[in-house]
């Protein structure tokens, strides 16, 4: 999966810079649209920041009370949790990883990679997010990784396997029966599907899994001939 620019798939490892922004806009990636999240990230680093050499030891150079009292001017995310944690998840990645989020993943494998992440609180599916993505840009090396149990996710699989949405734990587990190599390689067609079709109503006559969806073919059973779910 294509993660954008400065995000070089290309293998060519990230400097210090890319690194943090990365780390900055998965942070903001949960609860609200995706791409509105990197852009408030993208926003957030280059526009309000400047661009700083260490983002981490820029937003941690304030105290943690001045970091939320800004919530409502940067407007980060609908979530105040998710403004205010960028504060304590900057600190602890200054404290352990001198500010370089690149010290998080260099040189590990995806499952410890993926337990630093929680250590650091970066949070169950976003952290399983981070990781199918550096392995997408050749920052870590891996066989294997989960899928992001995001709502994207949830939806189109609990839909298309299970007949509803399912829970995050569920989703994963999911994925993993189906992709046992790498369940990982299934989340950007998923995402494509939610994000495009799986929606809260679903537009299941243009989704392409809408022959083998339970969920569709149970809608549209349920309705009289000559009509469709949309
Ligand atoms: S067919 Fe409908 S319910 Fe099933 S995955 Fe596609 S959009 Fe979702």
């Amino acid at each position: 999966m294509d993660w954008g620019q400065p995000y070089k798939s290309d293998g060519a490892l990230w400097s210090k810079k890319v690194a943090n922004r990365f780390l900055l806009c998965c942070l903001l990636d949960y609860q609200i649209p995706s791409l509105q999240a990197w852009a408030n990230g993208e926003r957030l680093v280059i526009s309000i920041l400047g661009d700083p050499d260490d983002i981490w030891r820029e937003i941690t150079s304030v105290p943690e009370h001045e970091w939320k009292s800004k919530r409502g001017e940067y407007r980060l995310h609908r979530f105040p949790v998710a403004h205010d944690r960028l504060w304590r998840i900057g600190r602890r990645v200054c404290d352990a990883f001198e500010g370089d989020a690149r010290r998080i993943w260099d040189g590990r494998d995806p499952v410890t990679t993926l337990e630093v992440l929680w250590g650091i609180g970066a949070g169950d599916q976003i952290s399983r997010m981070i990781v199918g993505a550096l392995r997408d840009c050749g920052q870590i090396k891996g066989l294997a990784s989960d899928v992001k149990g995001d709502v994207y996710v949830r939806r189109v699989l609990g839909r298309a396997l299970l007949g509803a949405p399912t829970d995050a734990e569920t989703a994963v587990a999911l994925a993993r029966q189906l992709h046992p190599a790498d369940p990982w390689l299934l989340d950007g067609p998923l995402w494509v599907v939610g994000q495009g079709f799986c929606k809260t109503i679903p537009k299941c006559p243009a989704c392409e899994l809408a022959a083998y969806c339970i969920h569709a073919l149970a809608s549209s059973a349920e309705l009289p001939k000559g009509l469709s779910t949309g």
